[in-house]
């Protein structure tokens, strides 16, 4: 979450070398005004080095970085994409946004993927998986790998959340065939608006850059207005102050996800008591951190540790009390959803019960030693009260 908490000084220095050079805010030509400076190509640069893949491309948001990976990867009319039922709405309207029908799989005490759920789901109109890395904390995608491998089906990472995390030595996004992430306002390293496709695949990328370009193959022996094409596209591209920004926060991101790992550890540490248990992580997790998410006994449990921590004017992150924009039962506004699931209410009664179970504190990078205990003091007396 705090990308905008740590921002300053760095980001505007940033976006003002970008006017001492030229003042060029578009990612393309201009050459001779702009001195060498080249924000979003140097972002991109930076961003696929730090992850480790050979590709990446900047783009306008999380949720187009998805639709974008999509389209590269093939995905259209006629496919099924699964995801899973806990996630934000994107990434359902970006499996909708290609002409595809999404299927939704149940989550698991991790809060992401069911790998047992997901192989029930996949048909052979099945074509692509995108697992979400909710919340920062890795799906589980040794199980979910293997799983797409061996029935030939596409993975799509949605890292939108999971930006500086890892599971074993991988960096969460660049396991599967392509992964997506976001920096948004709220995410853990921001450019105000903006997201990022990276693969390992060439051809993957290659397609994405045209395609979020309006088709422009940026063909290096012909000018811009010239220039070759082969598909339609449409216009999602990074402006040069995003890049810029995101150039700033990118070497914030190391010290950003180990404080927040920092103040996870310690609500795991105070809040190991009878009653509470932790959210699930696969072996080898080394999670963003982005929230600490525990279970109680009960739904009614979790609206009560929900309402004390506001009336000692504290808050919870999505669970339990807003699990509408983020869970898959709640988008009857989704025509697409709607008509594969008549009773979507009903539809994910694993994910439900967990998810009406859990409690979600945001992290902070402002949350000292006093505020952690602070929060464990209320939701121990709310524990006690029952
Ligand atoms: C934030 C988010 C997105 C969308 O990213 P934007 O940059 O806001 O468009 C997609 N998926 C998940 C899981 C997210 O949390």
């Amino acid at each position: 979450m705090p990308g905008y908490e740590w921002i300053g000084e760095e980001e505007s220095e940033q976006v003002a070398s970008i006017f001492a050079n030229g003042g060029v805010l578009f990612r393309h030509g201009f050459d001779s005004l702009r001195k060498g400076s080249y924000k979003v190509l140097e972002f991109e640069k930076k961003f696929s080095k730090h992850v480790g893949v050979s590709e990446a491309l900047a783009v306008t948001s999380g949720t187009s970085a998805l639709k974008i990976a999509l389209k590269a990867l093939g995905v259209g009319p006629g496919d099924e994409v699964i995801t899973q039922s806990f996630t934000f709405v994107a990434t359902v309207e970006a499996i909708v946004e290609v002409g595809a029908t999404p299927v939704i799989a149940e989550v698991d005490l991790s809060l992401n993927m069911n790998p047992q759920d997901l192989k029930k789901k996949i048909t052979s109109a099945t074509k692509a998986v995108i697992p979400v890395h909710m919340l920062g904390t890795p799906a589980r995608m040794r199980e979910i790998l293997s799983i797409c491998k061996e029935a030939d089906i596409l993975v799509l990472e949605d890292s939108a959340w999971g930006c500086g995390g890892k599971l074993g030595a991988d960096f969460l996004g660049t396991m599967g065939d392509a992964g997506a992430y976001s920096f948004d306002y709220a995410k853990t390293i921001t450019t105000g608006e903006g997201g990022m496709v990276v693969t390992k695949m060439k051809k993957i990328l290659d397609f994405a850059k045209a395609y979020h370009d309006h088709g422009h193959e940026n063909n290096p022996n012909l000018p811009r207005w010239e220039d070759s094409r082969s598909n339609s596209g449409f216009n999602y591209r990074m402006s040069e102050m995003q890049g810029a920004v995101g150039l700033a926060q990118l070497t914030k991101l190391d010290q950003i996800v180990s404080a927040q790992r920092k103040v996870h550890d310690l609500f795991s540490q105070e809040l190991s008591f009878p009653g509470i248990s932790f959210r699930e992580e696969p072996p080898q997790s080394h999670g963003t951190a982005d929230a600490f998410t525990f279970f109680v006994a009960s739904k009614e449990l979790a609206l009560v540790i929900r309402a004390d921590l506001v009336k000692a004017g504290l808050g919870t992150k999505i669970l339990p009390e807003a699990i509408s924009w983020h869970f898959a039962g709640s988008w009857s506004h989704i025509s697409q959803l709607k008509d594969q699931y008549p009773n979507l209410e009903s539809s994910f009664p694993e994910s439900r019960a967990i998810l009406e179970k859990a409690v979600c504190i945001p992290i902070s990078l402002r949350m000292d030693n006093a505020l952690v205990e602070k929060y464990c003091r209320v939701i121990r007396n709310s524990l006690e009260a029952v």
